[in-house]
This record gives C-alpha cells, sequence and structure tokens, in this order.
C-alpha cells in the first residue's frame, strides 16, 4: 500500500456520516469528494447527493472504485491528482474528502481560490492544521492560516477523530472542518494577503517593526502600530489594509 499517497482509510461510521452530513446536509445536488480510496465516505455521501465526482490518484484503487460502484450511475470516478484539476469543470459543488495529509495545505488554499459556487467544503485533516486554521486571535495557534482562511471563509471544527477510527491509524488526531464562503472577497485579496505575512513574519514583534520596512513611517501612526499581528481578527486586518497607501510601499 503505498503510504505517501496518505492512505489511511475511515473505517468508523459515526464519523463517516458526520462528514456527510456536514458537507451535504439533506440533500446536495453535486459533491466533489477529493481521495475516495475505497470509497467509505463515498457510500454516505450517495445517500445524500445527486451526483459525485470523485477525483483520485491511485490507479489500482479508481479500478476498484469503477467496479465496486458499477451499478451506480451518481459516481464518476476520474483517476487523476486533485491539485492538478480543474475544479469548476462540472459546476457549482459541495466539495469533501478525508484528505490525503501531506497535501492539506495546497488543498485548502485551492478551494479558497474557487469562486462563489463552491460555498461550502467539509474536509478531514490533522489535529494540528485544523487547530490552526480555526484558532482565534490571541491563541497559541493564531497565525498567518489562520487569517488567510478567516478572510475567506467561515470555519468550524465539526469533530476530533483519533487514530484508532482509521486503517491503518495515523501517528495523529484528526479533525473534520466545515469552510463556509463569505458573501464576498475583500478588495485586492493578494496585497492583503501580503501584509497578513509580513505583520506575522515575527511574531513577537510589534505591527510597527513588522511593517515599517513595507509601508514606511505612516505605520508609525496607526492606531494598531503597538499591537502584534497575533491581536488582530481577520476583520482587522482588512481594516488595517485599507488604510495603508499599499500602492506607494517601499520597496524592500
Ligand atoms: N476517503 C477514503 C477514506 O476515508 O477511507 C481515503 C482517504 S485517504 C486519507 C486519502 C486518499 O487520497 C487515498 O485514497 C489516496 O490514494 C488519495 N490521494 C493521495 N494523493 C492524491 C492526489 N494528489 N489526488 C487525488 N487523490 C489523492
Amino acid at each position: 500500500m503505498p503510504r505517501k499517497l496518505g492512505q489511511h482509510f475511515l473505517i468508523r461510521d459515526s464519523v463517516l456520516e458526520k462528514l456527510a452530513a456536514a458537507a451535504c446536509g439533506e440533500r446536495a445536488p453535486r459533491v466533489i469528494e477529493i481521495g475516495p480510496g475505497r470509497g467509505a465516505l463515498t457510500r454516505h455521501l450517495l445517500l445524500r447527493a445527486d451526483e459525485i465526482h470523485a477525483v483520485e490518484l491511485d490507479s489500482s484503487l479508481v479500478q476498484y472504485l469503477r467496479t465496486k460502484f458499477a451499478a451506480e450511475p451518481k459516481l464518476n470516478v476520474h483517476e487523476a491528482d486533485v491539485l492538478a484539476t480543474d475544479l469548476t469543470q462540472w459546476g457549482a459543488a459541495v466539495i469533501t474528502g478525508n484528505l490525503p495529509y501531506y497535501i492539506t495545505s495546497p488543498i485548502v488554499e485551492k478551494f479558497l481560490h474557487l469562486d462563489a459556487r463552491f460555498d461550502r467544503a467539509v474536509f478531514l485533516m490533522q489535529w494540528e492544521v485544523a487547530e490552526r486554521i480555526v484558532a482565534q486571535p490571541g491563541t497559541r495557534d493564531y497565525g498567518y492560516l489562520s487569517v488567510c482562511v478567516q478572510l475567506v471563509c467561515e470555519v468550524e471544527l465539526i469533530c476530533k477523530v483519533p487514530p484508532s477510527a482509521f486503517a491503518p491509524p495515523p501517528k495523529v488526531d484528526s479533525a473534520g472542518v466545515r469552510f463556509v464562503r463569505r458573501s464576498s472577497l475583500p478588495e485586492n485579496f493578494a496585497s492583503l494577503r501580503k501584509l497578513v505575512s509580513r505583520s506575522f513574519a515575527h511574531k513577537r514583534k510589534t505591527l510597527r517593526n513588522n511593517l515599517r520596512p513595507f509601508y514606511g513611517a505612516a505605520t508609525d501612526y496607526l492606531p494598531e502600530a503597538g499591537l502584534r499581528a497575533e491581536q488582530l481578527t481577520a476583520a482587522q486586518f482588512v481594516d488595517l489594509h485599507s488604510r495603508l497607501e499599499v500602492g506607494s510601499e517601499v520597496q524592500a
């Protein structure tokens, strides 16, 4: 079994059902499943979705799924690398999956960059990454990832899942996380993310010290100049960004 593909299969029905319900609610017209494996989650999704596109990289699992679900017209199995797949090609959809943990961050990043038709995602991921995604200001785990995700989505921890719920068991705890896209993206999102990244570059430094090299003396007059990045909510970063003259950045 190629462990490098993050193949830890969920075997606990209560967790599978919770993930499917969080993703689909009573009914979802279209679902994209990332890494269906042997179809454990797929089976639960089929009870709630009208159409499923399952993207699996391992060709032996693709064959297995096509045979196992041969009589299931709602399921389309695609042999592909999810990171190289255009997830918009089938139209609006909910996105879900027990993720291959070696690419959790790029998958979350890919979801963040989709448009408003992809308003919801439910992912099972390593607990430590989930903690950072849902972290609130002033806590140990709050940082660049928390702010970047929370600028785009409301996030909610659905469940904590122990290694014993998988075969073979992973070394770490896992967590189900639901992402619900906010109605609009903040303006100049790329530049805003750059500001957030610069603000967290040295976590113990004040915003003044982290930002002065990039935005010049204007930084000194900010009301939040003496605060640290970890004290600002995502909404406060949007506000800060709107007051900095980003167009006339000092070239560092
Ligand atoms: N959903 C199944 C379950 O819960 O039992 C399997 C989950 S397992 C953690 C991750 C799955 O993602 C594996 O089936 C693996 O082959 C697949 N996978 C790994 N890398 C992938 C990639 N780049 N694109 C698509 N699928 C991938």
